[in-house]
């Protein structure tokens, strides 16, 4: 039984149950919100409007509210100039996601929108949002940049306008900053409303509240396993609100997996000319003016209609209007947005932007919105080539500090292939800084394994993913060295129910879904992500290895159900030992989160000292250094080195 939260003399679920059927075959319109809000909630609101005479206030929709309260670039707000916003921002299905190009305004509607809901008290006393960026220093950055000009360049409040609340009667004070109560970076109260500002990476602090409403931006640059951690939040609320909006990348992954579910909203326009309507199709569309005509226009570019040859204008363009693509689809709305459909936006603007983009699928990610299509089975070395820059120029290392936050990742067989990444310190993105291809020949025993132990101290290796097959008793042999600390896990490629990553901490084990996660990995790949050493030759056979997996469909032919798989088209080794080290770097992070604490420094001075302590080090003046002797860890009935760290087998010299 849920417990009872009252919104003025209404219990909230009275009024959610009334107007939020069990399925959601028939949505509350705004409007019906809107009847309950007005005829049962007037004790909530604090403000009043001076357009009512009861005492009553009237609530405006957002669309209405965004453009009487807020400023945009130092003028009014206005929808004219992004119509495509208007619906978006007035629809109330419960469940969203918009799959957009770049710099469309989105996360701008998204945030004031929210301002809406905390000014009406929509979600009633204390209800609670939760916006997450995919970083937390993407939040830092909304929280200080995109959040205070919403608050404090909005409409001024006047005596003349609220004559009644002279104590707001103040130079600078504007409306919504009246609202706020509380106004710090990872908190808000705005009237009844909290809203607390995430990052799904880096940020370590608590998030032990229930939400009514979870807003998830740029979902696939984001840690899926938190956004679903996240997700788990919303079910106590009668609300339940989520939205998740992102630019895209590959195709059926993040946002592209959730919007093909959902009722598929595209921007249509209809050709004055001959009354066809359709949505722009850039290759379709998209034309280039004959030389005279260009110096005649001015212009290069222009959208044509494909049924009689005229030109689309740019008015036509605006007068655009939604259509649902799968209209029988009820539980889940969904948006696509493109550059075409931004009336400001020229033709030419846009081919002037595509040629601005060195990466290919840059242009179809961030300016049309729609996944890269030519190349997203594979990778290509076009694709990895770019990741020797995302961290800089560097080369391999041969030692890596605790605070690096080192992984390791292994595939076996007679061979062992290796790869090590760390956080750079600028970026905080990950970065490979190690690879070594460990061939048996080059040890008397002729047993690779036995140099793990190596690595796992030179490079201070907080969590190593080894695959458990085939040599299951030399990689549980490893895993059971450091089973106490929790630093070895064994790896198994199984289909888990939700394509997730199952750890079980205890027995040193993971279950990783196999197609699920290699989608999850390349689109790491795919999105930059991921840096890469330059000037080493292992690499090359490391890029070789990426680029040896290709993802493949079947369709089953009596369900029609579409199932996607990876297969090999050469070596694949290294492609196997990255995925293990991504997975060992998410465990990391959730161990991370786990042992949390309300520090906001970096992620380093949030480990777990019952993790470090065990593991041998220490922690003097917040920096954590090693114990005295190093060398003293139990080989696990692997034997002696082969000769101490110096030893490097001549497959990994080449590399070096
Ligand atoms: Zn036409």
């Amino acid at each position: 039984m849920a417990k009872k939260k009252s919104i003025g003399n209404m219990l909230v679920q009275d009024i959610i149950e009334d107007i939020i059927p069990a399925n959601f075959g028939m949505m509350p319109t705004f409007d019906d919100i809107l009847d309950y809000t007005i005829k049962e909630r007037k004790s909530v609101v604090k403000n009043s409007d001076n357009n009512t005479k009861s005492g009553k206030r009237k609530i405006l929709k957002p669309s209405a509210w965004t453009c009487k309260y807020t400023n945009i670039r130092g003028s009014k707000f206005s929808f004219k100039s992004r119509p495509y916003q208007h619906q978006i921002i007035n629809d109330m299905h419960p469940n969203q996601v918009i799959k957009k190009a770049a710099q469309l305004g989105i996360s701008q509607i998204m945030l004031t929108k929210l301002f809406w809901f905390g000014d009406y008290s929509i979600g009633g006393p204390s209800a609670k949002i939760i916006y997450t960026f995919p970083t937390y220093s993407d939040m830092l950055t909304y929280s200080a940049a995109r959040i205070p000009p919403i608050i404090n360049e909005s409409a001024d409040m006047t005596p003349a306008m609220y004559g009644w609340l002279e104590e707001y009667a103040e130079e600078n004070m504007t409306y919504i900053l009246s609202m706020m109560e509380v106004n710090s970076a990872k908190l808000k109260k705005i009237r009844d409303t909290f809203l607390f500002l995430k990052g799904t990476m880096g940020d370590n602090s608590a998030i032990s509240v229930d939400s009514d409403w979870n807003i998830h931006d740029e979902i696939n640059f984001s840690n899926p396993s938190i956004l679903n951690k996240f997700k788990s939040r919303l079910g106590a609320s009668k609300l339940g609100w989520e939205y998740n909006f992102s630019t895209p990348t590959i195709p059926a992954y993040g946002v592209s997996k959730l919007f093909n579910k959902s009722d598929q909203h595209f921007w249509y326009i209809k050709c004055p000319h001959c009354n066809h309507s359709y949505k722009l199709d850039f290759d379709r569309n998209l034309k280039d003016f004959s030389k005279e005509r260009a110096k005649k226009e001015q212009r290069k570019y222009f959208y044509q209609c494909h049924y009689c040859g005229n030109e689309i204008t740019d008015e036509t363009r605006a007068k655009g209007f939604y259509i649902s693509e799968q209209p029988s689809i009820k539980d889940l709305r969904g948006y696509h947005i493109d550059k075409m459909i931004s009336p400001i936006i020229s033709a030419d603007d846009l081919m002037d932007s595509k040629e601005g983009y060195t990466k290919k699928s840059d242009f179809y990610n961030f300016d049309l919105g729609i996944d890269y299509s030519e190349k997203t089975t594979s990778i290509s070395l076009d694709i990895l080539e770019p990741l020797h820059q995302t961290c800089g120029v560097y080369e391999m290392w041969s030692t890596a500090k605790p605070e690096h936050l080192a992984t390791m990742g292994v595939d076996q067989g007679d061979t062992l292939w290796v790869e090590i990444s760390v956080t750079d310190d600028k970026t905080g993105k990950r970065k490979v800084v190690y690879a070594e291809k460990i061939d048996y020949t080059d040890f008397e025993d002729e047993d690779p394994f036995q140099r793990l132990p190596d690595l796992m101290e030179r490079y201070n290796v907080w969590v190593c993913v080894i695959d458990a097959l085939p040599n299951k008793n030399n990689s549980r042999g490893f895993k059971n060295m450091y089973l106490k600390d929790k630093r070895v896990f064994m790896a198994y490629y199984t289909s888990t129910k939700d394509g997730d990553i199952n750890v079980n901490e205890d027995d040193g084990v993971v279950n990783i879904d196999r197609t699920e996660t290699f989608k999850w990995v390349f689109n790491r790949i795919y999105s930059g992500d991921i840096g890469i050493p330059s000037n080493a030759d292992i690499m090359e056979l490391w890029k070789e290895h990426m680029c040896n997996l290709k993802k493949e469909t079947i369709e089953d032919e009596s369900t029609g159900a579409v199932k996607e798989f990876f297969e090999r088209t050469g070596a694949d080794h290294f492609n196997h030992a990255h995925l293990y080290d991504e997975v060992a770097y998410q465990i990391l992070t959730d161990v991370l989160k786990k042992n949390k604490t309300d520090s906001v420094d970096g992620i380093v001075s949030k480990v777990n000292n019952h993790w470090a302590l065990r593991k041998g080090f220490i922690m003097r003046n917040g920096v954590y250094a090693p114990q005295s002797n190093p060398n003293n860890i139990n080989r696990g009935g692997y034997g002696s080195r082969v000769g101490g760290v110096s030893t490097i087998p001549s497959s990994i010299r080449r590399g070096r």
